[in-house]
C-alpha cells in the first residue's frame, strides 16, 4: 500500500496497444491514496474554498452524531477488528438467541440504530421512502435503491454464498428464487420516483440464473420475463437501472443480458440501462472497446457505470491490476476519456464516439472532483462531453458527496451533473451481509475513514462552539 501523499502528474496515460493519450490535457494527477480534507490538492480544493463552511454543515445533528460514532469505530483498527468479528458472527447466526437479530431485541435495537440506520434505507416501504425523501431534501437528485439479496461466488472455496442460494423447485417448475427476486425488485421499483434509480444485482435471482451465467448459457425464460417487467416499469417511472457488476464467475453473463436490455431500452439520448465496469480488472478497457463498437454499430446509447471493483477478496487476483495506482489510473482514464469523448481510439482520428451516458460511482474525492471539473470545463468551452452522474454509498464519504453538491451550487444556473446516494433496503437480517461488506470496506480504506472522521469531528466541534 502506498503511504505517501505525493501528487504525480503523468503527462500521458498511454494505452499500450493504441498509444492513445487519455489524460494529458487536464494535467490529471494520480489520486492521492488518502486525500485528506485538510490537504487535498489545490486543484481539488479550488471550488471548495469559496466558502469556509464545511460541506458537512448541512447534515442533521442526529445523522452527524451517528456518522461520528461509526467513523470513530471504523478509523481505529483496535475497535474495528472486534466489531467486524461480532458482525460476522451475527450475520452467520442461524440458531440460538444471543447473536440472532430476529430473536434478541436488545441486539436488534443496537444494530438497527447504529450500523443499519447509517448504511440502509429501511425495513419497510414506508421507512425506506422517508429516508429517500430525507436524502432528496439534503440536495441529492434522488436515491439509487437496491434490494439486499445477492449471491457471491468465492473462487478460493469454489462455492456460492448469500441469500437465495437454495433452490427447491424441480426442472420445468417456476423457480421460487427467481420469483422472490422479482417480487423484491418490483417492490423496490414501486418506491422509485422520477430521478431515482434501481440498482439491480442479477445474482440475487438464485442458482438457476447464476449457473446459466457461469456456464455461458441463456438464463431461464422466467428470469428474462421478470427483467422485462422490471425494465418496463422503471421506464414508465423514468427511473434508470444500474446493473451491478459482481463476481467474475457471473459477470460475463450479467454483461451479455444487460447489453441486450440496452439494445431494447436505450434508444434515446438518455440511457435507461447501465452496465457496471470494474476499473480494477485488466480486461475492462477491452470490454469497453467491444461494447462501444457494438453501441456504434447498432445505434443504441451505452450506459456506463464505472466503479473500481469490490470483489478483490473473492475473485482471482491475477485478473485484477497489480497495484492500487494502476486501478486509479484505469478508473481516471475511463472517466476522463468518456468526459472528453476520447477513449480507446474512439473520438480520435475521425473515429466516432458512441452515444453514451456516464455514471461515476466512487468515494475517491480526487477522481470525482477532477471528473466534475473536466465535464464543466468541456461544457464551458463548447467541447464534446457526455451526461454524467456521481454516486456514493449511503452512510459513507459524506464529505465527498457534500463537496460535490457544493461545487454544483457554485455553478448554479448552469446544467450540472446530478449527485446521488446509493442505499439498500430490506430487513435487518437480510441486510447483514451488506453491512459486513461496508464494515470490511471501511477496514480496507482506513486512510479515507480517518479523514472522514476528522471532517466529522471538526463539524461537531463547530456546532458545539469549540472551533471557528
Ligand atoms: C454507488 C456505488 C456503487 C457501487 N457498485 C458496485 C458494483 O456494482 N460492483 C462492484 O464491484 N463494486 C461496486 N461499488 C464498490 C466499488 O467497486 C469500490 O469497491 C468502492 O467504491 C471503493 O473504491 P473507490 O472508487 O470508492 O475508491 P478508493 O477507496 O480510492 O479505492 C479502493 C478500491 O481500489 C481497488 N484497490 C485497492 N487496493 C488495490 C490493489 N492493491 N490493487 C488493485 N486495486 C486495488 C479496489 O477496487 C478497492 O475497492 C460501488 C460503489 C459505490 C460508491
Amino acid at each position: 500500500m502506498v503511504t505517501s501523499r505525493r501528487l504525480i502528474q503523468p503527462k500521458v496515460c498511454r494505452d499500450a496497444v493504441h498509444g492513445v493519450r487519455h489524460l494529458s490535457t487536464t494535467q490529471l494527477v494520480r489520486s492521492p491514496p488518502h486525500p485528506s480534507s485538510a490537504s487535498v490538492s489545490p486543484a481539488v480544493s479550488s471550488s471548495s474554498t469559496t466558502s469556509k463552511k464545511s460541506p458537512l454543515s448541512v447534515l442533521p445533528t442526529g445523522v452527524l452524531l451517528r456518522s461520528f460514532f461509526i467513523n470513530a469505530v471504523s478509523s481505529r483498527p483496535y475497535l474495528l477488528s472486534p466489531s467486524l468479528y461480532i458482525l460476522s458472527k451475527i450475520s452467520k447466526s442461524k440458531s440460538g438467541v444471543i447473536l440472532n437479530v430476529d430473536r434478541n431485541p436488545l441486539l436488534r435495537w443496537i444494530m438497527k440504530n447504529t450500523f443499519y440506520k447509517q448504511f440502509c434505507a429501511g425495513e419497510s416501504g414506508r421507512e425506506t421512502r422517508s429516508t429517500m425523501d430525507l436524502l432528496q431534501n439534503l440536495g441529492f437528485r434522488g436515491t439509487i435503491l437496491t434490494y439486499a439479496k445477492e449471491t457471491v461466488f468465492d473462487f478460493h472455496s469454489n462455492s456460492s454464498f448469500g441469500q437465495g442460494v437454495s433452490n427447491s423447485a424441480k426442472e420445468g417448475e417456476n423457480c421460487p428464487s427467481i420469483e422472490a427476486w422479482r417480487t423484491g425488485n418490483m417492490e423496490t421499483v414501486n418506491l422509485l420516483q422520477e430521478g431515482d434509480q434501481l440498482a439491480m444485482k442479477l445474482s440475487g435471482a438464485g442458482p438457476r440464473v447464476t449457473n446459466a451465467f457461469a456456464e455461458g448459457k441463456a438464463p431461464p425464460q422466467q428470469f428474462l420475463d421478470a427483467l422485462e417487467e422490471i425494465c418496463s416499469n422503471c421506464n414508465a417511472r423514468k427511473a434508470q437501472i444500474l446493473v451491478d457488476a459482481e463476481s467474475q464467475q457471473f459477470q460475463w453473463g450479467i454483461m451479455r443480458v444487460t447489453i441486450d436490455l440496452m439494445r431494447k431500452y436505450n434508444t434515446t439520448d438518455k440511457a435507461l440501462i447501465f452496465n457496471t465496469y470494474q476499473a480494477y480488472l485488466k480486461s475492462t478497457p477491452s470490454t469497453l472497446r467491444t461494447h462501444m463498437q457494438t453501441a456504434l454499430d447498432e445505434g443504441f446509447t451505452l450506459g456506463v457505470k464505472v466503479v473500481r471493483g469490490a470483489y478483490m477478496a473473492s475473485d482471482p487476483r491475477g485478473l485484477i491490476h497489480d497495484t492500487k495506482e494502476n486501478t486509479d489510473d484505469a478508473y481516471n482514464a475511463i472517466a476522463q476519456g468518456f468526459l472528453k469523448q476520447q477513449y480507446e481510439g474512439f473520438g480520435v482520428n475521425g473515429r466516432a464516439f458512441p452515444a453514451s451516458n456516464l455514471f461515476l460511482a466512487s468515494h475517491n474525492k480526487f477522481s470525482l472532483v477532477e471528473a466534475y471539473k473536466t465535464h464543466m470545463s468541456q461544457k464551458r468551452q463548447g467541447l464534446p462531453t457526455v451526461p454524467v452522474g456521481f454516486a456514493q454509498l449511503h452512510g459513507m464519504s459524506d464529505d465527498v458527496s457534500f463537496e460535490l453538491l457544493k461545487m454544483k451550487a457554485s455553478d448554479a444556473g448552469l446544467e450540472t451533473p446530478d449527485i446521488y446516494k446509493c442505499s439498500t433496503w430490506g430487513t435487518l437480517k437480510e441486510c447483514m451481509a451488506y453491512l459486513m461488506r461496508r464494515a470490511a470496506e471501511n477496514r480496507d480504506a482506513v486512510g479515507r475513514t480517518v479523514d472522514e472522521y476528522a471532517a466529522l469531528k471538526a463539524e461537531l466541534g463547530r456546532r458545539m462552539g469549540l472551533s471557528a
